[in-house]
């Protein structure tokens, strides 16, 4: 049989991946990197294709790898999960330094970094495994503890988006909705905004509908705009 929900039990850490072509940098979340051999030091990590970070990495064979602590808001999360680095600048009100691979840092929520350049890539269809040796590594904050994917889905909530390795397409659970809450999904990460429940974290009450929200208000888990979201059908 193949349980799905099984491979949640497997334990991995949440990351911001980052990497810089022509003087432009991005990153993305990722939750699949691991050290593989300890002399010389080496590490892997699985990018989806479609990502732009997947893009520079492949061209500037360097990559940081920023390592999130647990109290790292869902927000901040979604700003480097869920927005493409096609439409915004994911640095941006974001505190970095430049290693010396010179890519990024992050240095806002985060226990600590790893810089590595690419000695190996290995196609695995739909993603990419990046081999890398370590150049620099060094914990920023050893007051934080590292956030794990476990601790983001059941503590956080948080939400898979479609590119990660670890993504399993869910069915919609129809007895929970009724007919008469209009609800409204996120384009971008599948967050589903629901009338009867509002949004208490940003002193929207229970019970305001999605088109009495205000115009400034935006995705929790991502920080989209209201016009990112579409009508869940019945
Ligand atoms: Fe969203």
């Amino acid at each position: 049989m193949l349980d799905l929900e099984s491979l949640f039990n497997l334990s991995y850490g949440m990351c911001i991946i980052s990497s810089k072509k022509d003087g432009e940098y991005n990153g993305c979340i990722v939750n699949t990197v691991f050290q593989i051999v300890p002399e010389p030091l080496t590490l892997a990590v699985s990018v989806n294709k479609e990502n732009l970070t997947h893009k520079y990495i492949t061209e500037s064979k360097v990559f940081t790898v920023s390592i999130l602590a647990e109290d790292t808001p869902i927000s901040f999360i979604g700003r480097f999960g869920f927005r493409s680095g096609r439409d915004i600048d994911k640095f941006e009100q974001v505190n970095f330094r430049i290693g010396q691979s010179g890519v990024p840092v992050v240095l806002d929520n985060t226990v600590g970094f790893i810089e590595a350049e690419i000695i190996k890539i290995i196609d695995v269809g739909t993603h990419t495994l990046f081999i890398g040796r370590i150049m620099a590594c060094e914990t920023i904050d050893d007051s934080k503890v590292p956030m794990t994917y476990n601790y983001y889905r059941d503590v956080k909530h948080g939400r898979t988006p479609r590119t990660a390795a670890t993504y399993i397409e869910k069915k919609p659970k129809s007895e929970l909705e009724t007919k008469e809450m209009k609800k409204y999904k996120c384009n971008l990460c599948e967050y589903v905004y629901d009338p009867t429940v509002g949004d208490p974290d940003n002193d929207v009450n229970p019970g305001t509908a999605f088109e009495d929200l205000p115009d400034d208000w935006v995705c929790p888990e991502c920080g989209a705009s209201k016009d990112e979201f579409e009508l869940v059908e019945d």
